[in-house]
Formats: structure tokens, sequence, C-alpha cells
């Protein structure tokens, strides 16, 4: 079976040693936060993870969920699973404390995200769309439905979906079909039938709080005409308790390559009765405005899988023996050296770890600027962590996942045969991070996202502002020997990065099938300098740390890994940098030339 630590020294490092949280430019906003209160409570999720939600990942898998009679049930052991996250007051640690919430920080609860998503991804999400659910009511609808729906959404007593897709449509929302009629009793008649709703059926909580996207036949076609609507699963009487039945049916549960723990449904309505949330043809907007937040979350799933595919990768290859290092026998009266000593072997789960502690990093440095654009009064701050925080969400969602899968399926190789038969779940963990390349808009969308709308959001301030730090980091570094390697590797890449740029504004401009043929490896290459620039901070703390013992919190050894996997990085993954600009360079024209009747 496989194992699952919570890596909680470097969630703390992340925190305090890079971000300095505790430190003065963030006021009050992460006051209720400090290292031993991180340490408590991470400390205490992580062991949670391990004993009781890790060991259900399999099960989950197994068994997947199942209709019979229109209830659907979860695999054994999900129900003590999802009563021990809320026994333990979990679900509600970043919510509202109006509503029952304990209010801290995104930047702690999305640690707890990484952990509960590497410890058993289809579970966490029955969790994690719960709080998408959330945060769109709470920032959109009335105080009425807020104070009828959250304190029961916040504990998970109920549960909530996003129902976006239908048959016809998930990237082209444009084109839903599902109907919204005025009751003119302040509710709305909802009918249509959405595809793929993650957790939207299950036997955990007592409802499901469905939001669902509409358009009423007073509103026009295309994105303008969709309306949001809170549709429950069963209706709640004005005094909060649970009366009849909405008309809300599952169709079908969906075969699906992982994820198998988690319910994705076939949703009818039938005349359900909905609410509006916020004003009608803000629909698609409304549900936008927590859209970076969601796919953070998604990114975070590319990291978690990746965290614990790299456990137990490192755990096999420190046990498995097969044939001898190239430099000769290192462990002497053994018949055969462990695998962990072939050079190949042992870089490829440096990558992963490279990768997943600069994704950590991303991560801690979103959610940090997310905290200060919920908490800061000021406005010219608010303003800025916005743009950096539109800038790298498609770096998130579309880097992280592509990544963390590519990191599954390496993790896997190191398993030889073994990682393909089920036994140690390794291939689980292959089939269960491709989700996340797709949902919440595929990686091609976020990709096009950054080059259609980011990089030319507000003249192009945004993303030269963004270049700025990271030639500024450059400039003030370059004479310090110790990061020779990181930051003459970072120069280069940025260069890349910044030619690219160039190109996409010149070419882009003139043929945008040049922009869209560009996008992917745009978004990859601004991931990889995205990476080396986090890289090359982490070094210099890590180098200050080892240098002062009194400013240290952890190992020697756990500062010197920092240095030995930013000169990995710098040798083995900047360098991308610049075959991804020139292929990126080479723009539409092989794309245009040949027809597609031919293809
Ligand atoms: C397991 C699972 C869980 C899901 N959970 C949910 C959920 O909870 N709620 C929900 O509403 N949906 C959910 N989805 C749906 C998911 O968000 C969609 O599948 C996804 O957004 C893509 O939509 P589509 O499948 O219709 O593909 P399409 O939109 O048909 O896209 C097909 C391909 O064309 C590309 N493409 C599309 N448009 C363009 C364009 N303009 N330019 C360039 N390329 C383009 C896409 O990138 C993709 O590669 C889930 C899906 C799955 C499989």
């Amino acid at each position: 079976m496989p194992v699952y630590n919570a890596p909680l020294d470097d969630s703390l490092f992340v925190l305090f040693d890079l971000l300095q949280i505790d430190g003065d430019q963030y006021g009050e906003i992460f006051a209720d936060i400090d290292r031993e209160t991180v340490t408590a409570i991470a400390g205490e999720f992580g062991k949670l993870m391990t004993d009781v939600v890790a060991p259900l990942n399999i099960t989950g898998d197994k068994q997947g969920c199942s209709l019979s009679n229109g209830v659907v049930s979860t695999p054994d052991g999900f129900k003590a699973g999802f009563e021990a996250l809320k026994a333990g007051g979990w679900t509600g640690l970043v919510c509202d404390p109006e509503y029952g919430g304990q209010g801290l920080p995104l930047a702690m609860g999305n640690i707890l995200s990484e952990y509960l998503n590497s410890a058993n991804m289809g579970f966490s999400m029955y969790y994690g769309l719960t709080m998408g659910a959330y945060a769109a009511i709470h920032t959109c609808a009335s105080a009425e439905l807020k104070a009828k729906y959250l304190p029961k959404m916040v504990a998970c007593e109920w549960t909530g979906t996003m129902n976006l897709t239908e048959p016809h449509c998930g990237t082209d929302l444009g084109l839903i079909r599902t109907k919204a009629v005025d009751n003119k009793d302040g509710s709305f008649a909802i009918s249509g039938t959405k595809i793929f709703i993650s957790a939207g059926d299950h036997d955990l909580a007592e409802n499901v709080i469905h939001l669902v996207l509409a358009r009423s036949d007073d509103m026009p076609d295309g994105v303008k005409g969709l309306s949001l609507f809170l549709v429950p699963k069963i209706n709640v009487e004005a005094d909060g308790s649970l009366g009849t039945g909405n008309h809300v049916s599952v169709g079908s549960i969906e075969e699906k390559m992982g994820i198998h723990g988690n319910s994705t449904c076939v949703m009818n309505f039938d005349g359900s009765q909905g609410y509006l949330i916020g004003e009608k043809g803000n629909g698609l907007k409304n549900m936008f405005i927590m859209m970076n937040e969601a796919r953070l979350g998604v990114g975070i799933q590319g990291l978690a899988i990746s965290e614990v595919a790299f456990q137990n990768a490192r755990a096999y290859a420190l046990d498995r023996r097969q044939g001898k290092a190239a430099t000769g026998q290192k462990d002497q009266g053994e018949a055969a050296d462990r695998i962990i000593h072939h050079a190949n072997i042992k870089s490829s789960l440096m990558s992963i770890r490279a990768f997943n502690e600069a994704a950590r990093a991303l991560v801690g440095e979103v959610s940090v600027l997310t905290d200060v654009i919920h908490k800061t009064t000021d406005e010219k701050v608010k303003s800025l962590a916005t743009d950096r925080v539109n800038l790298l969400t498609p770096i998130v969602k579309g880097v992280m996942t592509d990544q963390g899968f590519d990191n599954a399926v390496v993790a896997q190789q190191i398993f030889g045969g073994h990682g393909y038969i089920q036994e140690h779940g390794m291939e689980q963990f292959v089939r269960d991070a491709r989700i996340a390349m797709i949902y919440e808009g595929t990686n091609d969308i976020q990709a096009l996202d950054l080059v259609s709308r980011k990089l030319p959001a507000k003249h192009g301030q945004t993303v030269m502002a963004y270049l700025q730090d990271i030639g500024g980091f450059i400039e003030a570094n370059k004479a310090n020997k110790q990061l020779a390697d990181i930051v003459s590797a970072l120069q280069q890449a940025s260069e890349a990065l910044q030619v690219a740029l160039g190109y996409l504004m010149e070419h882009g401009q003139r043929n945008p099938d040049n922009a869209v043929a560009a996008a992917h490896d745009f978004m990859h290459l601004m991931g990889i300098v995205t990476f080396g620039h986090i890289w090359a901070k982490m070094a210099l703390v890590a180098h200050e740390k080892l240098a002062d013992d009194s400013k240290r919190h952890a190992s020697e050894d756990f500062y010197k890994s920092k240095i030995y996997l930013a000169n990995h990085y710098a040798a083995k993954h900047l360098p991308q940098a610049k075959a991804l600009q020139v292929r990126l360079c080479a723009g539409a024209a092989s794309v245009n030339a040949m027809p597609i009747e031919l293809i």
C-alpha cells in the first residue's frame, strides 16, 4: 500500500522562511497564524491524512461509487473519513466566522488542501467542491440565502457542486441550454441536464447544494444570458429544516479513468426550485469571481499527486536492488545496488522533488497574495496583488497539473513493471492526476487565457512588472558566487521568455493562429522561468540559514537539499526554456500549411 507523510517542514519553510508572512509588510493579515499554530494545525491534519484518509484511497479506486434506485453510495470507509473531517472542525478552517468558520488565511488552508489531495484526491473533492460553492454563495448571494445555506455548508453537513457542463458544451458555455423560468415568487424553475458533475450526489451529507448555470427566457443567447442559481437537492424550509425533494435526480454515474472515489454524475433538473445568486445575466461573471481560487485548488491537485508519487518512488528506489552503479558497486556485500544509485533514477527523483518544492512555494505565494486581496484596505496593494494572481493562475493550473501528471508517470517508471500493476498504487496516481489537466478549463484553455488575456492586460504592464521583478533579482544577485549557477541559468531562461513575448506581440497580433499555436509552449516557458526564480530565491534563503544557525528552523541537511535541488533545476530544467522559445517562434506556419481534410 502507498505511504504518505505530510511535508510539514517544507510547508513551514515556504510560509515563514521564504514568504515571511510574519514580517511587517503584511500588517495584521496573517496575525492569526504563527509558526507554532501552523505546526500544530498542519501537523495534526497531516496525521489524520496518514492514519485515516490515505488508507481509503485504494478502496475508493477499486470500489468506486454506485447508483442504485436513484441513490448514490460512496466506497467503504468514506462516510467515516468524512465524519472525521467534520468532527475535527477542519471543514470550516478558512470560512467566514459569521457562518461558523474559523476565518484562517487561505495560505494556511491550502497547505491542508495539498495534504488532503495527496492522501486521497477522489475523497478530497466532496469537500473541495463544497468550498467552491461556498465561495460563490458567500461572494454573490443575498444575506438571506447566505444565512440559510452557508452554516450547513461550512460544517459540510450539506455539500456543494458546480453545474456548468452540458453534453454539447464544456469550454463554450455560451451554448448552455438549461432553462430557468421565473416562478414570480422569488424562485425559478430550473430544467435541464448537466454532465460530469463532481460530487453530484452521494451518501456523505444529508443535502447537496447545486450551483447551476442556466438561461431564463428573457435573456439573450451566449454567455451574457446566463445566470447562476442555487438549487438544493432537498428543499429547505424557512426554519432551516429539510422539506420535500426538489426534482433533482442522478441520471447515471460516469465510468471514468481515475478519481473513482468521487461520484461524477449526470444531473437532471426537472422544474427544480432554484434561487438566483447575484444579478441576472451575471452568472458566468459570478462563477469567474472564484475562478482564480478554484484553479489554484486544481493546481494544488497536480502538486499533491506529484508529492505522494514522489514519496513512494523514493522509498522504492531506496529498497529495490537491480544492477550495479555505472561507477562501481555502491552497496558492498549485496548482490546488487539499490536503484537510487543509478544516475537516471536519482535524477528523476530530484527533478520531481525540485518541481514539488517550487510548486509548493508558488502555491504559497499565490495564496498569500489572495489573502492580501481579501484583507488589505490599500487599493493599490490590492490591485497589484490581483494583477499578479491573474497572471500566475494559468501557470498554477496549467503547468502544475501538466507537470503533476508527468511526474506521476516518471514516479511510476521508477517502479518498472511493478508500477504498472496495481499493488503499489502507482498506476492509480497516474490515472487520478490526469483529470486535473482537463477540468476547471482544459490546460490549452489556460494557455490561451494567458496569451490572449493575461499578457495584454493593462497594456502589458502586468507581465512587464513580473519580468522586472525577475530581472531585479538577477541584477541584485549576479555577484553572489553561491548562486552563480542558478542565477546565470535563470538569466538565460528569462531572456528566452522575453524573446518569446516579443514574438507573440509581433506575430500573434499579425496572425492570431501564431498565438494559439504558441500558447501551450509559452505557458510552460513562463512556468520554467517562474520555478527558476523561485528556486533562486529559495537557494538564497537556504544559504542564509546555513550561514547562521540561530536562523535555522530545520536541520542543516534540509537547507543543503534546497541548494542541491536549485542547482539541479538550473542544470536540467531552466535550459528547456530556450528549446520552448525556438519551437514557439516557429509559429503556426507548419500547422496552417496542411489542409484539415488531409489530417
Ligand atoms: C471527471 C470530471 C469531472 C468534472 N467535474 C465537473 C464539475 O464538477 N462541474 C462541471 O461543470 N464540469 C465538470 N467537468 C467538465 C469539464 O470541466 C469539461 O470536460 C472541460 O471543461 C472541457 O469541456 P468538454 O469536455 O466539453 O471539451 P470541449 O469544450 O469540447 O473541448 C474539446 C477540446 O477542444 C479544445 N478547445 C475547445 N475550445 C477551444 C478553443 N476555443 N480554442 C482552442 N481549443 C479549444 C479543448 O481544450 C479540448 O482539448 C468534469 C469533467 C470530468 C471528466
